[in-house]
């Protein structure tokens, strides 16, 4: 039986970058954390980086080693979780720039690599990673005398454009930054289409990147088609999957489909999510399991060979807003058993 196949466009992954970029007044970044948010950073990143881009970030030391391996020098690794304990000969041989988000690290970096690159985390009102303004207060004249990278801060409601708090952080940030003279970076997707108050000298765009919202413009990347293993009709009255947790109604015919929860389709979608048959619309049914999910397939005139759960018919955000969840929980958890292929780059 072929296996369930993930396939992601590059092309698109390009296209979103530079449609992000043509938007953004500085220059722009790519946010690679999670393996790509679950779609593959050696190709991704690859891909991004022959189209220009020359910044890139992910979460941590690691992801950075794999990261350095795959593009070569040349290209800025920055590292959100900044400077980890143990992780500075990873830093120094692989010449990561990690995000110093406390005084310890900052301790850390210097005594370690007192000549090495790094950037400065802020905390503008997240309350999750970064200095916060007193701290900063502190310290600020002693990090500005080693010449940091860039000084950054994360919005925690960007995806909101009316949201009070994006007007507070950018306040903060405009405080905590104005006249270093530092390359300064507030905004990820949702910051980048706040508008260009919100830019400064770079972007870091992630989601976007990879077809999600609030990118609402971004071309799909994403495609999985999941094979049916058998096909059966189901009584009226008759229960499907454990728990009994769907009952026929009428008279239906079912699809069982060879992907479950362990393959990131998880167990919320049970009951409230579609696959697609071309541009049918075939319900998922009863509980989803570990290898396996049900799709009502009555409405089909013939027995399909797979069917689709993410494609033209249904984007990510449309799965992740039926299973109520987002689309970034969505495309991380897209599990290590598909088949991956590749399109374009
Ligand atoms: C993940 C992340 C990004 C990218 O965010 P998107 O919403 O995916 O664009 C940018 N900056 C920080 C600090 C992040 O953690």
């Amino acid at each position: 039986m072929a296996s369930s196949t993930l396939t992601i466009d590059l092309d698109a992954v390009v296209s979103n970058w530079r449609a992000l970029a043509k938007i953004s007044s500085g220059e722009t970044a790519a946010v690679v954390k999670a393996d790509a948010y679950g779609l593959g950073v050696s190709r991704v990143a690859k891909a991004l980086a022959s189209a220009g881009a020359r910044q890139f970030f992910v979460a941590t030391a690691e992801e950075g080693a794999t990261l350095r391996r795959e593009l070569g020098d040349g290209i800025t690794i920055n590292l959100f979780a900044g400077h980890m304990a143990g992780d500075a000969d990873m830093i120094h041989d692989l010449s990561l720039t990690p995000m110093i988000n406390s005084i310890e690290q900052l301790q850390r970096h210097l005594e370690a690599l007192p000549q090495a690159p790094f950037g400065v985390q802020l905390d503008t009102g997240m309350n999750r990673l970064g200095m916060e303004p007193a701290e900063w207060a502190a310290l600020s004249d002693l990090v500005l005398s080693q010449n940091p990278t860039l000084l950054m801060s994360h919005l925690a409601c960007a995806d909101e454009a009316g949201h009070a708090m994006n007007e507070h952080q950018l306040r903060n940030f405009r405080e905590m930054t104005e006249g270093t003279g530092v390359p300064r970076s507030l905004s990820a997707t949702g910051g980048i289409i706040l508008g260009e108050a919100f830019h400064f000298d770079l972007t870091r765009p992630g989601i976007g990147l990879y077809g999600g919202k609030p990118f609402e413009l971004a071309t799909p990347v994403a495609y999985l088609e999941v094979p049916v293993i058998q096909v059966r009709d189901v009584a009226a009255g008759e229960s499907v999957g454990y728990g009994n947790a769907y009952i026929a109604d009428t008279p239906r015919r079912v699809a069982t489909l060879a992907a479950g929860y362990a393959d990131g389709l998880i167990r919320a979608m049970s009951g409230n999510a579609s696959a697609y048959y071309g541009q049918t619309d075939c319900p998922l049914l009863g509980r989803v399991s570990m290898d396996m999910i049900a799709a009502d397939i009555t409405r089909l005139s013939e027995t399909p060979a797979s069917l689709t759960l993410l494609g033209r018919q249904q984007s990510v955000d449309e799965l992740a807003t039926a299973a109520g969840t987002i689309g970034y929980e969505i495309l991380t958890s897209l599990g290590a058993r598909y088949t991956r292929r590749y399109s374009g780059g």
